[in-house]
């Protein structure tokens, strides 16, 4: 059996994190080394290690981030177009992952650069 990444782990609540919002499918908590005054991660509870490996069958899981990460937008403030936030998914080596589990980035709080490095 493969060993558990860091994100199963805080999903099985041996490593602690500030969840923010939890469901069947899905936890919400915030990033330990935020990039902004709001940084949430949304993972799902499936292991998959990257978007490059979703399958078809994942269609409504990936969904379920998206939306939720507008909820949390929304609880936030984030929402309005005069203030605004970022989802972003970083895809192995070249895209800047480093936990290999499926994790959409919410930033906010502050305006954002673009293009990002
Ligand atoms: P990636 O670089 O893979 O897209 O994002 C991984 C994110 O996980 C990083 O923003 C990093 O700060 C965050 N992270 C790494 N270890 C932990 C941890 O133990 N707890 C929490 N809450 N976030 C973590």
């Amino acid at each position: 059996m493969s060993e558990k990444t860091l994100f199963e782990r805080i999903i099985d609540r041996e490593i602690p994190a500030d969840i923010v919002h939890e469901d069947e499918i899905c936890l919400a908590f915030k990033d330990i080394a935020p990039q902004a005054p709001f940084h949430i991660l949304i993972i799902p509870k499936k292991p998959i290690p990257r978007l490059g490996e979703a399958g078809n069958e994942d269609q409504s899981a990936l969904g379920h981030l998206l939306l939720t990460a507008r909820s949390i937008a929304s609880d936030l403030g984030l929402s309005d177009k005069e203030k605004g936030f970022r989802i972003v998914i970083n895809n192995g080596n070249d895209g800047g992952e480093t936990v290999p589990h499926l994790h959409v980035h919410l930033i906010g709080g502050r305006a954002l650069n673009w293009p990002p490095g």
